[in-house]
């Protein structure tokens, strides 16, 4: 048993981008802790933006519960203009420090989003702060918005698939927008046929982390 932390810029990222690694690891019995950076407040797509806060941050609680994760915190860093500041940086060393995880999660650093590459920077200059007592931990960084050219890991999520959408599907305010649902089941099918060979059906991959 271990401790993952998952790093997601947005309340979506997480289920769309490693929510099939997140059902594997609750089934192993390791302990989840998701931080979600911002609440998403900007995409109310009509709503403004404290209510869609709170709603993103009440399917947070839904989406968790559906990946297996015990431990949910929102940090409700400025959504649209997240920045690896030094208290930020300062505040995820500290918790890594504190909490130890064995992994963490996050999305990678060649996504279109600018959050989403201020994440992967975030944990980047967190860890090269940890005191030397520290073990570092692995980071697998995961695809969203921009699918990864070069990978290291490759995760079969087949068997954890329909719980990964279903988690996808308790966002039904993004989801009423956009069909991240399809979309994530089409690119993890397309891991699982091109790159899980010969693996299962659906597939997640990663990059790791280069200091
Ligand atoms: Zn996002």
């Amino acid at each position: 048993m271990s401790r993952v932390l998952v790093v997601t810029p947005h309340p979506d990222d997480e289920a769309i981008g490693c929510g099939g690694a997140l059902c594997a690891h609750s089934e192993a019995g390791d302990t989840i802790r998701l931080v979600y950076l911002t609440s998403g407040e900007q995409g109310g797509h009509g709503l403004p933006p404290g209510e869609t806060a709170r709603r993103r941050e009440t399917e947070a609680g839904e989406a968790a519960r559906l990946l297996g994760a015990e431990l949910t915190e929102f940090w409700r860093q400025p959504d649209g203009a997240l920045r690896a500041t030094r208290r930020l940086v300062a505040r995820l060393r500290d918790l890594v420090a504190d909490w130890r995880p064995g992994l963490i999660y996050a999305t990678h650093d060649g996504e279109m989003h600018p959050d989403h590459r201020a994440a992967a920077r975030l944990v980047r200059r967190a860890l090269r702060e940890l005191p030397a007592a520290v073990p570092t931990p692995a980071v697998r960084l995961f695809e969203v918005w921009t699918p990864l050219q070069h990978m290291d890991e490759i995760v079969d999520t087949s068997a954890h698939i329909e719980r990964k959408l279903a988690a996808i599907r308790a966002y039904e305010h993004q989801c009423s927008v956009l069909r991240f649902d399809e979309a994530a089941r089409g690119l993890s099918r397309y891991r699982g046929e091109m790159h899980s060979w010969p693996g299962g059906d659906y597939a997640e991959v990663f990059v790791s982390l280069r200091p």
